[in-house]
Formats: structure tokens, sequence, C-alpha cells
């Protein structure tokens, strides 16, 4: 099975690229963010937690976030592969991730990183603000979410490059181009 961790700034278009992986490979995916904004909704204990984070542009408590993937991998085993969509974002949870992996005889195929300059990634989050509505797609708020990407998240390529699975995409102007070469990496895996 396919464990696809998908890497990059708020913004670097984690959903779009894996969406495009759906499509292509039948992949499960899981993005965090779309959990936690599920449980919001549906008014639990986890999501009035976590309201209150995302509001403010900071992470869940990792204990939180590891307890409820692996419950939702363990929903996913019997297809092709998962994409791991906004997880894992500390260093704690890399290592859970890994661990939870190797618990059920996996690990992780490949971590694809995208790499997007910060004007792009304002300019986009600004316009997704106006079409979605997301409560954390605000100037103020998307500052505090680029500063906990780079002072707690971005640390992280380091990790995966130590493990081995470190494959790092440009953004230069062209979605497709990176599509297709985000596919051919996964094909080759
Ligand atoms: P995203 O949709 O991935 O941009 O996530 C939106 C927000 O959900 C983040 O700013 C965090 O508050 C929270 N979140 C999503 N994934 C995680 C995670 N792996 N660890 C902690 N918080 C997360």
């Amino acid at each position: 099975m396919d464990n696809i961790v998908i890497f990059g700034a708020p913004g670097s278009g984690k959903g779009t690229y894996s969406a495009a992986l759906v499509d292509k490979f039948g992949y499960n995916h899981i993005s965090t963010g779309d959990v936690l904004r599920e449980e919001i909704k549906a008014g639990t204990e986890l999501g009035m937690i976590a309201e209150r984070y995302i509001e403010n542009g900071q992470l869940i408590p990792d204990d939180l976030i590891i307890d409820m993937l692996a419950s939702v991998y363990d929903t996913m085993r019997d297809g092709p592969g998962v994409i791991f969509d906004g997880f894992p974002r500390t260093i704690v949870q890399a290592k859970a991730l890994k661990e939870m992996l190797r618990e059920r005889g996996e690990r992780i195929s490949v971590t694809l990183n995208l790499i997007v300059s910060e004007d792009i990634l304002m300019e986009r989050l600004l316009n997704r603000a106006k079409i979605e509505g997301r409560a954390d797609d605000n100037e103020v708020t998307i500052r505090k979410r680029f500063n906990v990407y780079y002072t707690q998240t971005h640390p992280l390529i380091e990790w995966f490059r130590k493990e081995g699975v470190l494959s790092e995409f440009t953004f230069r102007g062209d979605k497709d181009k990176m599509i297709n070469e985000i596919i051919d990496k996964v094909a080759s895996i």
C-alpha cells in the first residue's frame, strides 16, 4: 500500500494535487484540516476544541490529531494507498505517523514537498477566502499560519530528508506541469 505525504505551506496546493493523485491512482485522502472542519460543523467535542485553535491560526494539540488520524487511516486500509494532506505538521506528529505505520507493517512511501513563493501563497489564500469563506483565510490569520508553518512545520523537511523519503516540487507558474511531475514521481515509487 502506498502512503504518500503531501507537504507544504498554507496555500501551496496540497488539496489540488491530492485530488489529482486520487483521480489518477484511486487513493484515499485524509485531510486533517477537512476532518476538523467537519467535526466543527457536527458540533463534536473535538470540533469545539479545534475551532478555537483554527480561528487563531494555531495547531491543534498533537495528541488529539494523532488519535483521530489513526482511526481514520484504519478505515482506508483495503485501498491502493492513502494521501496524508496537512499531516504531519510537527516532528512529534511525524514520529507518531512513522510508528503508527510501522505497527501496521507500513511505511511512508514518499513525501511530496510543494515549494511556492510567499507572494503567490498570500494571493491564493486571499482569493480562496472570497470563494470558500474559511474562517482562517483572512490576512491576519494567514500571517499567523505562515509563522506557525515556518517555526513548527518547515523543520520537518530535514526529518523527511533524513528518512530518505523527501521529493521536492517547485511551482513555476504552470499547475498542469506540476501535476504531471508529481504523478510521474508517484508512478515511480
Ligand atoms: P488546513 O486545512 O490543512 O490548512 O488546516 C487548517 C487548520 O486546521 C490549521 O491551521 C490547524 O489549526 C488545523 N490543523 C490541520 N491539520 C493539523 C495538524 N496535522 N496538526 C495540528 N493542527 C492541524
